[in-house]
């Protein structure tokens, strides 16, 4: 006998002997009490990891669930990962100089699709090589028509059930990876940027986004400010760049009056505390940066700029046209980041 012991001369064959005389396959049996796990399906965007031998919790459940009398099924599924896997195979292309732009869109399905099916199989040989108890007859992949189909159902059972709507609500978006995120994949960061404190009708308000003033729909206060009592509910003329437009006085409780004059322009389509006071006091929604990053139509003769070059142009045109009061340079505040691109 050896002094070491050597799994690879023991395990595949004991695990392949369990596999042939179907030890995890689960039947319906009305006489057991059933116990079954699904096993969260790992991204097939890569091998597993040493956080997913945490698995073996759920191995040690099944095992002993069967073992006190039980039916298990431990399902086996695995996860294409959609954006996830796209978002790392799109890192494989750049190591060779690519990217998605240098394929057709059905190209690119075609070659992810590809590179998840490779993973599938190594990361199958991993689950085996790590003797989890899985009942393989069963395995699933969320991209499985059947598996889609369920989807689909259930999507629309809830949407049935009033649970599920549709109507125009501010979102995470990158313009640079195409996609909306959720809360929970913004990242912030600090940073240090200009606040601008522009003329703006009968006041002067602090912004750090000017470039987004097309987009305004109201001028918000506190409505204890002293300083502004005799605004609030009135409509006040904006000498704008493209024009002279009229906005609402509104009073609300989030707007902070220490923060630079104590007045903020609310632009409810891109910003996630204006788009708030805009559903308290049913302000209209104007969207003026699109989905590619560039201002439309609605920003004038600033439409086709990117977010950064059109608030250069536009500081020096207030600068010009005397309304830009003062650039606070040293301004810190948290900006919210893809948490793919920064
Ligand atoms: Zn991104």
């Amino acid at each position: 006998m050896d002094s070491k012991y050597q799994p690879q001369l023991v395990e595949e064959k004991i695990y392949k002997e369990w596999e042939e005389k179907g030890y995890f396959i689960a039947t319906v049996n009305k006489n057991k009490k059933p116990f079954s796990i699904i096993l969260p399906p790992p991204n097939a965007n890569g091998s597993l990891h040493l956080g997913h031998a945490m698995f073996t919790y759920e191995d040690i459940m099944i095992r002993f669930n069967k073992m006190t009398g039980k039916e298990t099924l431990w399902l086996l599924g695995l996860d294409h990962a959609g954006t996830e896997t796209q978002f790392v195979f799109e890192k494989y292309l750049k190591k060779q100089g690519k990217s998605r732009y240098d394929y057709k869109r059905d190209e690119l399905y075609k070659m992810i699709w590809d590179y998840v099916a490779e993973n599938k199989n190594t990361i199958k040989n991993q689950l085996k090589r790590l003797g989890f108890a899985l009942d393989w007859s069963r395995e699933k992949f969320t991209m499985d028509p059947e598996i889609v189909k369920i989807v689909y159902k259930t999507f629309e059972d809830l949407y049935n059930q009033g649970l599920v709507y549709r109507a125009n609500k501010l979102i995470n978006y990158c313009t640079n990876c195409g996609t909306s995120f959720s809360d929970l994949e913004v990242v912030y960061v600090e940073r240090t940027d200009s606040l601008y404190y522009m003329k703006y009708g009968p006041f002067t308000l602090a912004t750090t986004r000017p470039e987004t003033k097309f987009g305004d729909t109201a001028v918000a206060v506190h409505p204890d400010d002293k300083r502004y009592q005799k605004w609030i509910g009135n409509e006040i003329e904006i000498d704008g760049l493209i024009g002279k437009f009229k906005v609402i006085v509104v009073a609300d409780r989030a707007v902070d009056p220490k923060f630079g004059t104590g007045a903020v322009k609310v632009t409810p389509a891109h910003d996630f505390n204006d788009y708030e006071i805009a559903k308290r006091h049913n302000l209209p929604m104007k969207q003026v940066i699109g989905f590619d990053g560039k201002l439309n139509e609605l920003a004038g003769k600033y439409k086709g700029l990117r977010v950064f070059s059109a608030r250069q142009q536009i500081v020096a045109d207030l600068q010009a046209k005397g309304q830009m009061i003062k650039i606070k340079e040293d301004y810190i505040h948290r900006v919210g980041t893809c948490y793919r691109c920064g």
